[in-house]
C-alpha cells in the first residue's frame, strides 16, 4: 500500500499509553526450574499471608463473641506495604529458603494478594481463595530486574538470558529509541508453553482528529471476514477469512500428534532427544498460528485506520455470540472483538474516528438503494435481494454500505440519530501488541 497518512504533524503533541506486548517464551530446562521456583515462592508468600489474615479474623471474631473488646488495632492490614512487612517479619520462620528468589517474587505476591482483597471490598470479586499447586501459573517482575538484551533476549536477573520464540523488534526499537520503558514483565506458564508479558509505557504523538472526508463502514462476517463499503456504495476492502490459518492448524495438530509418539518424562527417565525437538516444534508452529492471526488483524486495521478518516463498524456482542458453539472457534479465528479493540486505539494514533453502530441498527437487513427493512434474512442467505426496488446485492456489501451512511450521520449529526450511533472514541489505553508487519496488505477491491 503506498497511501500513508503521516502520524507526526506539526503540532502534535505526545502521550503516554501502557501497552502490552507478549511473546512465546523459550527458557532452557535450567531457567525454567529457577521461574518454576519464582512461581512456587511467589505462590507461597501469597497463601501463607491469606492464611494469616484469615486466622487474624477469625481470632478477632472469637475474641468478639467472648464478649472480648476488639479494635481496629487488633486487625492485620491487607495494604501492599503491610503485606510485604508481614512477609519480612515472618518469612525467616515460614520459609527459609526465601532468599533462592528474586525480590520481585513477593513484591509481586503482597501486591497481588492486597489487590485481591481490595477488590473484594470493592464488591467486583469474591473473597480471596489460596493458589492451587500444581503446573502454571505466573510471577512478575519488576522494571529493575528485566532489560532486553537484544530483539531476541531478555536478561532477568536470578534467572538469565532467556530466548524468546518470536522477535520483540518492536519493543526493542521503542526501548533503544528511548520511546519505551518496561513497568513490568510477567512470565507464566500455562501447559508446556511459557510466555512473557511486557507492561510498557509508550510515547506516542496525538494527532488531532481529521475532518470525516472520508467514511468506510467495515462488515466483519465469516465467509469474508472484512467487507468494506463507502456510503456512495463503492466495495473498497474485501479480506477473505484466511484459510492459511485452517492449514497452520493441521500443521499444528500433525507436530502435536508426532510430539505424543515420542518418549517424554517419566519418574526418573529423562525425556528423549526427539521428545524436545518435537515439542520445541510444537511451540514454533503454535507461535506461528498466533501470529499470523494478529498480524492479519493488525495489517487490517492499521490500514482501514490510517486511509480513512471514519470508520464504521457493527458493536457486536461477541460474548453473547461466543455462547453459540457451533459458531465459536470461528468467531474467535476471525477475532470480532480484537478487530474492534484494535480500531479503537489506532484510530487515535492516527487521527480517524471509529463509530460503532447501535447493536440494534439492522445494517443487514436493510437495503441499501431503496431503504427497505427485510423481516427476516437467514444466515446462509448470502445475497441480499430487495422485494421493494429489486437490488441483488452480496450481503456483506449491502451491510457495509449501510454502515458507512450510519458513520455519516453520526458524525455530522444533522439527522439526530445519537441514540443509535457513538462516536467510538473512549479513552481507551490499548493493551496492544503493535508488532503489526505491514508488508503484506489486506486485498482492496476497486481501491
Ligand atoms: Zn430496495
Amino acid at each position: 500500500m503506498t497511501t500513508t497518512v503521516e502520524a507526526r504533524t506539526p503540532n502534535a503533541t505526545t502521550s503516554t499509553m501502557t501497552q502490552a506486548y507478549a511473546y512465546a517464551f523459550d527458557p532452557t530446562p535450567e531457567q525454567a526450574n529457577l521461574l518454576r521456583s519464582h512461581i512456587g515462592g511467589s505462590r507461597f508468600c501469597y497463601n501463607t499471608l491469606l492464611g494469616l489474615v484469615k486466622d487474624n479474623w477469625d481470632e478477632n471474631r472469637a475474641k468478639r463473641d467472648a464478649g472480648d473488646e476488639v479494635t481496629k488495632n487488633d486487625y492485620l492490614s491487607t495494604s501492599h506495604f503491610d503485606l510485604l512487612y508481614l512477609w519480612a517479619e515472618k518469612r525467616d520462620e515460614l520459609a527459609p529458603w526465601w532468599s533462592e528468589n528474586g525480590a520481585s517474587t513477593y513484591n509481586d505476591a503482597t501486591q497481588r494478594l492486597s489487590r485481591a482483597f481490595a477488590n473484594w471490598r470493592r464488591g467486583t470479586a469474591k473473597f480471596p481463595t489460596f493458589k492451587a499447586k500444581g503446573r502454571g501459573g505466573s510471577v512478575r517482575f519488576t522494571n529493575t530486574a528485566v532489560r532486553l538484551t537484544d530483539s531476541h533476549h531478555v536478561r532477568i536477573s536470578r534467572i538469565g538470558e532467556v530466548k524468546t520464540y518470536e522477535s520483540m523488534r518492536k519493543l526493542y526499537r521503542h526501548l533503544e529509541r528511548g520511546t519505551g520503558r518496561i513497568v513490568a514483565a510477567t512470565i507464566s506458564e500455562r501447559g508446556s508453553k511459557w510466555t512473557v508479558s511486557f507492561t510498557v509505557d509508550v510515547q506516542r504523538a496525538t494527532v488531532p482528529t481529521r475532518a470525516p472526508e472520508k467514511v468506510v463502514g467495515v462488515d466483519v462476517g465469516l465467509t469474508t471476514l472484512y467487507t468494506g463499503a463507502t456510503a456512495s456504495g463503492e466495495h473498497v476492502l474485501d479480506v477473505a477469512n484466511p484459510h492459511h490459518l485452517g492449514r497452520a492448524e493441521k500443521k499444528l495438530a500433525r507436530a502435536q500428534r508426532v510430539a505424543s509418539l515420542r518418549q517424554g518424562p517419566r519418574q526418573g527417565v529423562a525425556p528423549s532427544k526427539r521428545w524436545k525437538k518435537a515439542n520445541y516444534r510444537v511451540r514454533r508452529v503454535h507461535a506461528g498460528v498466533v501470529n499470523s492471526r494478529r498480524n492479519l488483524i493488525h495489517e487490517t486495521t492499521t490500514m482501514l485506520a490510517k486511509r480513512y478518516d471514519v470508520i464504521v463498524v457493527e458493536d457486536l456482542n461477541v460474548a453473547g455470540m461466543m455462547k453459540n458453539h457451533s459458531l465459536a472457534k470461528h468467531i474467535s479465528d476471525a477475532a470480532w472483538g480484537e478487530f474492534v479493540r484494535q480500531l479503537e486505539y489506532k484510530t487515535k494514533w492516527y487521527g480517524s474516528t471509529l463509530v460503532k453502530a447501535g447493536r440494534f441498527y439492522a445494517s443487514s437487513k436493510t437495503c441499501s438503494q431503496c431503504g427497505t427493512v427485510k423481516a427476516k434474512l437467514s444466515l446462509d442467505e448470502r445475497v441480499f435481494h430487495c422485494e421493494a426496488c429489486g437490488l441483488a446485492i452480496g450481503r456483506d456489501v449491502n451491510a457495509a454500505i449501510n454502515l458507512a451512511r450510519q458513520g455519516l450521520a453520526g458524525t455530522h449529526s444533522v439527522t439526530g440519530r445519537g441514540g443509535e450511533v457513538r462516536p467510538g472514541r473512549q479513552n481507551i489505553a490499548g493493551q496492544a501488541h503493535p508488532d503489526e508487519a505491514s508488508t503484506d496488505t489486506p486485498a482492496l477491491v476497486g481501491a
